[in-house]
């Protein structure tokens, strides 16, 4: 058996080259996982139904979207314009992230190939962030009773505040965000469990925070993890504000992806954000998700 990791082409949407997201980076790194026997052969999502959409996002915004009728000024909030390769991206990358949740409670670990938009909430977008596929994917896993309790680990340097806003009242999903506090948004919500980090933060410090609130998080039981593996917590990212190095990236997957793993708790990765100076850097960052969960096939 090999990791289940899921991918669709669609992911890398057209849009201008002077938007300031990476877009090819999801391309790219379907490209280097083929490339170093990571995988295979990727499993192939379909769109999110608007049915599954809707157990996390409003219909008027899952519509607005679908029409393209989104106006001008929540596009901007978007940060892409919402056109034809934008709404098939949005809807396909959400219903990897279901598909991939759904092997992974079979398999223990499987990966998406995008995903960890986390600054999306009910009703509408923000921060490059369309729809919020690990929330609909969590709603949708508790909707057909596969699983009850539900953590969203989010490691990304920026806060899922469209996850904490979406489980606010939801006691079965715990949400646990660890980022930059001087990092976007400005304006944070409230996780169930948000750790603040300092700018400049190194390598050791960070792994140790992590250590201890993994232990911390072993005291409460879960049947199933989301885990959020931002990469813009590195050293050289254009917009994180942390100072960890390649090594510490990798030990950060490791850690986590062992902890559960160990337990049997079924793990859930994507790929949250990444905006390394250097794109190599970055489909290499991006990748040791997927090779992390891969050692244990
Ligand atoms: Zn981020």
């Amino acid at each position: 058996m090999q990791l289940p990791i899921v991918n669709h082409p669609d992911y890398v949407a057209k849009i201008n080259d002077d938007n300031k997201f990476p877009i090819k980076k999801f391309g790219a790194l379907a490209e280097h996982l083929l490339k170093n026997d990571v995988v295979r052969d990727f499993h192939t999502p379909k769109e999110c139904s608007i049915e599954t959409m809707r157990t996390s996002h409003s219909l008027k915004y899952i519509n607005d979207i679908k029409n393209k009728t989104l106006d001008i000024k929540a596009q901007k909030k978007i940060g892409f314009p919402i056109n034809d390769s934008v709404v098939r991206r949005s809807f396909v990358a959400t219903g990897g992230t279901v598909l991939a949740s759904k092997l992974a409670l079979d398999a223990k670990l499987a990966c998406n190939t995008a995903g960890g938009s986390h600054h999306a909430t009910f009703d509408y977008g923000a921060g490059y962030c369309v729809f919020n596929d690990t929330a609909v994917a969590a709603n949708y896993l508790k909707k057909k009773r596969l699983v009850k309790r539900i953590l969203i680990l989010d490691l990304d340097v920026h806060q899922g505040n469209g996850n904490s806003e979406i489980f606010q009242k939801d006691k079965d999903v715990c949400t646990f965000s660890m980022h930059c506090s001087s990092n976007y948004p400005a304006k944070k919500s409230k996780s169930d469990i948000d750790i603040e980090l300092q700018d400049n933060m190194e390598d050791n410090e960070y792994l140790n925070v992590l250590n201890n609130n993994l232990k911390k998080l072993n005291q409460n039981s879960y049947d199933f993890v989301f885990y959020i593996a931002g990469v813009d917590i590195h050293h050289e990212d254009r917009l994180g504000k942390l100072k960890i190095t390649d090594e510490g990236v990798n030990k950060r997957d490791q850690m986590v992806i062992e902890n559960f793993y160990s337990k049997k708790i079924p793990l859930c990765g994507v790929l949250g954000g990444g905006y390394n100076k250097n794109f190599d850097k970055l489909i290499e960052l991006h990748s040791m998700l997927h090779k992390n969960c891969a050692s244990f096939f």
